[in-house]
């Protein structure tokens, strides 16, 4: 009957929910009569340092219960969002570190305005910079700049997200709302590859799964491995995409006293024994389009180069090598790679570290969310930047950008599982949680009447526990 269906007002779509059905975002439902949130209030726990050690949440028969006498943080997830903003945060809960009195505000923020910087550990080529990245034929960001041994992408953002088609910005939010949920996303780059993403999993680019992380650029790669080479080969080339080394004209080679080899590889000799642009970006050798080395030799200078020169080739992961000897030609003869040379080969791979992929969720904390931590909101802005504030999500630590706002960054991995909501306006819902001390929460004219005690909510609340992250700083700690 019309007047049992309640209007949710936790964001701007206002659903009109019927008894027993849900929202459209799933996350609120119309039980007997109360908008309820379905999920859980998640909590993370540990023992208190004083015992000396940890709660053993690795244990796989865990089932999230509450552990007695563990200290207890409580996560945005799961609480409900702050919405529209007029109204203190779900939970403003006060506790106890180290004997000082703290205050955690705790909600799930809607955020319009975020995105994702997806970092990709390959050098192998997958879109010119700038190009974009699709989903279903949508686009969702674009390809940026490389950093060392890995491709980036910047994927999400208000443009994608509101700027566009309805289409864009569903195909925006829903690839974004996986990918921070841990599932795997195929994503197509324009003039570029095929990828499929998840965080924390090795990459998979045109159906192969990347595993080695290159060890460095190529000049790096023949700084690091110089003189194991010495002696075992005249001539050493680590084929790279942006710096490809070349040993004796190398200042490494040159401090090993090595003998010029004539060797000229293609592209723009940036300085001694470093080239840059030898081939085309690619999937072959060290992120070049070469599938055969000798491609990139320009010339072999017979002032210099003799008969007998031993030459190795080999690529910045070590995957890619080829051994040659020079004829009386001097033409490069494939031979049998000698196992001095070999080992150095086996050892750039033991140096590449394992090729992933990593999410941060990167978002605005700003605007009116701020106002459910306090009523004149700019203190909170000024308190985080000034450090008095710890920012978390789901317990886990963030990044927060110098500047204005409260712009932060979080490893998505590090976060609980499921954390990230949507609602169909489009934005994701993620937790976040504001802690500080409870003389500095008064200061900042925060909500003092809408404070409780944890045991309050952790006791009549409907709750699961989650595994703290170990490596990160206990969330409710001053910071
Ligand atoms: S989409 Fe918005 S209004 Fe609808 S149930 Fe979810 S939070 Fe409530």
């Amino acid at each position: 009957m019309v007047k049992e269906i309640i209007i949710c007002d936790a964001c701007p779509v206002l659903c009109r929910i019927r008894p027993g059905r849900n929202g459209a975002c799933d996350r609120y439902a119309n039980l007997d009569g109360v908008l309820t949130r379905l999920d859980p209030v998640l909590v993370t726990q540990r023992i208190a340092e004083t015992d000396g050690k940890l709660v053993p949440f690795g244990a796989t028969d865990w089932d999230g219960s509450l552990i007695s006498g563990a200290t207890t943080f409580v996560t945005g997830v799961g609480s409900g969002t702050t919405y529209p903003d007029y109204k203190p945060a779900p939970f403003i809960v006060a506790s106890q570190y180290d004997g000082v009195d703290m205050v955690t505000v705790v909600s799930e923020a809607i955020f319009s305005y975020c995105g994702l910087k997806v970092k990709i550990d390959t050098d192998r080529f997958i879109g010119p910079e700038t190009a974009a990245v699709r989903i279903g034929g949508e686009q969702i960001g674009h390809v940026t700049t490389a950093e060392y041994g890995s491709q980036m992408l910047s994927l999400g953002g208000v443009r994608h997200l509101t700027g566009g088609s309805k289409s864009e910005g569903r195909a925006t939010c829903d690839s974004m709302l996986a990918l921070c949920n841990g599932e795997a996303v195929e994503a197509t780059i324009d003039g570029g590859a095929t990828v499929i993403l998840q965080a924390g999993a090795a990459p998979i680019i045109d159906g192969a799964e990347e595993t080695r992380m290159r060890v460095g650029c190529g000049s790096a790669t023949i700084g690091i491995f110089a003189r194991q080479w010495h002696g075992h080969a005249d001539e050493v080339i680590v084929v790279d995409d942006h710096i490809t080394g070349v040993l004796s004209e190398h200042q490494a080679g040159q401090f090993l006293a090595m003998k010029k080899a004539g060797i000229r590889v293609r592209g723009r000799k940036s300085t001694p024994g470093r080239y840059f642009q030898v081939a085309e970006p690619g999937t072959g050798w060290g992120g070049t389009a070469v599938t055969d080395p000798l491609t990139i030799i320009e010339k072999i200078d017979p002032k210099f180069a003799w008969p007998g020169l031993r030459l190795l080739m080999v690529s910045t992961t070590g995957e890619d090598a080829a051994y040659f000897v020079l004829d009386e030609n001097l033409k490069p003869i494939p031979a049998a790679m000698p196992d001095a040379l070999q080992t150095v080969v086996d050892r750039i791979g033991e140096n590449c570290e394992p090729a992933l992929t990593t999410v941060l969720f990167m978002a605005g904390a700003g605007g009116s969310l701020r106002a459910g931590v306090t009523e004149n909101p700019v203190r909170l802005t000024r308190s985080v930047s000034a450090a008095l504030t710890r920012v978390s999500c789901g317990g886990a630590p963030v990044y927060i950008w110098p500047g204005g706002g409260i712009t932060l960054m979080v490893d998505v991995t590090t976060m609980p599982e499921n954390s990230f909501g949507y609602v169909p306006t489009p934005a994701l819902v993620a937790p976040i949680e504001f802690t500080l001390r409870a003389d500095d929460y008064g200061a900042m004219g925060g909500h003092l009447d809408a404070v409780r005690p944890i045991e309050d909510i952790v006791e009549n609340g409907r709750i699961k526990a989650v595994r703290w992250h170990e490596r990160a700083p206990w969330p409710g700690a001053p910071l």
